[in-house]
């Protein structure tokens, strides 16, 4: 083992955050820069570049100094390659060559890998997952993504679609997801999906409920919203979350019936509503699992925040030091 270090980059569609790392995973430095993805995202690989060798200039250090760099970006991720195709919320309709580009330009080795894998690296490496071995991930955001290490390797599949835990199946004939399918947990269980379940079951809902009286005002609502109204027992709120949390709960529950992880870790900005979501999702995950992924598979809660990404994404460079 070397001091050298590691650099993470967790490319986002609004900012970018960066990171300097030591081997086992402190952060020492730490910035962002806001993602311009104007001109079909044609800035973001040089600002990606300039910003690390400015960073490098300021902390008089050289590329001697890293064993590499390791990137999380959205889209369609060839980790082979170090190519990444249908980042649409960067504006990135062709194929990008990140290795090729951002080792020429920084002089320093790229791995990369798609956002929601590097989150589950970051937790599994230094967050909920506590480093074991077997550790799946799922991020309820925007939408619902996921991934999952076993015997200690991130999966990927053989088109780099294992772990897409947000267009697992929850309800056969159920909501169209931007995938095509229908029914995809994504649909339910991400920040626009619990809305979406709020208003369907708000026109059913005949009894009293400030959820429902807002929602027939014709008020926007947000998933926060929903969450903050059920933990005051509002009477629709709560049944909103219960219709969730059961979605979560057999999705999860099927994962630890197949991969008896230690712990599947709930992340993501939906995740903010804490213990609160955990338990009720933890009693439907426990009603479909078998007994003894029952009592072995833990459901927690993901504890590094919006830094698991960087974290993650620079334990791809760690690859390079067996090199
Ligand atoms: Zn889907």
């Amino acid at each position: 083992m070397t001091d050298k270090k590691l650099i993470g980059v967790d490319l986002g569609g609004t900012t970018t955050k960066f990171a300097i790392m030591t081997m086992d995973g402190e952060i020492q430095q730490r910035w962002s820069i806001d993602t311009d993805i104007l001109d079909e995202g044609s800035h973001i690989t040089p600002d990606i570049i300039e910003s690390i060798n400015h960073h490098l200039d300021l902390y008089n250090m050289t590329p001697a100094d890293f064993i590499g760099i390791g990137m999380g970006t959205p889209g369609s991720v060839n980790s082979k390659e170090g190519t990444v195709i249908g980042a649409y919320n960067l504006n990135w309709k062709t194929t990008q060559y990140l290795r090729r580009d951002i080792e020429a330009g920084t002089h320093m080795k790229l791995a990369i890998d798609n956002d929601a894998n590097v989150a589950a690296l970051g937790e599994r490496w230094k967050g909920a997952g506590e480093n074991q071995p077997d550790v799946a991930f799922v991020t309820l955001g925007t939408g619902v993504g996921g991934g999952i290490v076993a015997d200690g390797h991130l999966l990927h599949g053989v088109a780099g679609s294992a772990g897409e835990l947000g267009h697992v199946t929850v309800e056969p004939h159920g909501y169209e997801c931007t995938c095509g399918k229908q029914g995809c947990l994504e649909t339910y269980a991400s920040a626009t999906g619990v809305v979406r379940v709020a208003r369907d079951m708000a026109e059913e809902y005949a009894g009293n409920s400030k959820l429902k009286t807002m929602l027939d005002d014709g008020e926007e609502i947000s998933s926060k919203l929903v969450f903050d109204m059920a933990k005051e027992s509002d009477a629709l709120a709560v049944k909103v979350v219960d219709r969730v949390s059961y979605y979560l709960g057999l999705a999860l529950a099927n994962v630890g019936n197949m991969l008896n992880p230690a712990y599947i870790v709930i992340g993501g900005g939906v995740s903010a509503a804490g213990e609160f979501l955990r338990k009720q999702v933890e009693a439907y995950f426990e009603e479909f699992t078998f007994p003894n992924v029952k009592n072995t598979t833990k459901i927690r809660l993901a504890n590094l925040g919006n830094v698991a990404g960087v974290i993650g994404a620079a334990s791809l460079a760690l690859q390079f030091d067996q090199q």
